[in-house]
């Protein structure tokens, strides 16, 4: 068997369009999480976005470089998404693009560990997250770190999602017994305690999403 080693542009949009499945699946229960310490929105926030996710790659179908299609998703979700998130979610996506470059036809390892990594100081930049905030920040810089851990040891770009999925999950499930210090849900401080932050619980089926869509696609 030939181990996938890159991701190329059809990669990334069927990595959104299984992102888009998962959030549509589980957007009341994104919104409930919301409810409790913030303004019961994030699910359909995220829903909203996605539909505009899923009209840009029917548009696109898989074609241009794999940094113009990041570049096109910020974009969209900063403009559809709404929110603090949607500022945030773009600004990740726009990392990515970054990271990624304009010119590259495919997105190897290294390429998307700097994009991990630049996504999680974009939100520090935007958000002034730090770790153990109770933000999405708390999913996305352990999966950025698992990756780039996974990468250095030799692994697949398959492993490394793997791998980054895992913590993401790990890194949300986390946030139940953190107080909030950031968005919405700061006001209420101690009350934050006892669930998982919405934010962060996105960014998990964000980072299952690419790990689905590196294992489904066709080596
Ligand atoms: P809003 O808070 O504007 O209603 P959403 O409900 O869509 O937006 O998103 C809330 C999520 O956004 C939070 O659960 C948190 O993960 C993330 N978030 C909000 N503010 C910040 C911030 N300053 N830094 C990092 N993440 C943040
Ligand atoms: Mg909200």
């Amino acid at each position: 068997m030939i181990v996938k080693q890159d991701m190329t542009t059809a990669d990334i949009a069927n990595w959104l369009l299984i992102f888009a499945r998962r959030v549509e699946a589980d957007a009341e229960r994104l919104s409930e999480l919301d409810a409790a310490a913030g303004d019961a929105d994030h699910g359909s926030n995220l829903r909203r976005g996605m539909a505009a996710i899923r009209s840009l790659i029917a548009k696109e179908s898989g074609n241009g470089r794999p940094g113009e299609c990041f570049r096109e998703v910020g974009l969209t979700m900063v403009d559809t998404v709404g929110g603090s998130s949607g500022a945030l979610y773009g600004t990740i996506f726009l990392r990515f693009a970054a990271a990624v470059g304009m010119t590259s036809e495919v997105v190897d390892g290294n390429a998307m560990a700097a994009g991990l990594e630049a996504a999680c100081q974009g939100i520090v930049d935007r958000g002034r997250a730090r770790a153990g905030d109770k933000t999405m920040y708390d999913a996305l810089e352990p999966a950025a770190r698992a990756f780039r851990a996974a990468l250095s040891a030799g692994r697949s770009i398959e492993a490394c999602w793997t791998l980054a999925d895992e913590a993401a999950s790990a890194g949300a499930a986390a946030t139940v017994s953190m107080r909030a210090r950031r968005g919405k849900s700061s006001y209420i401080g101690e009350k934050s305690i006892g669930t998982v932050d919405p934010g962060a619980a996105s960014i998990a089926l964000l980072i299952a999403a690419a790990s689905e869509a590196v294992s489904t696609s066709r080596h």
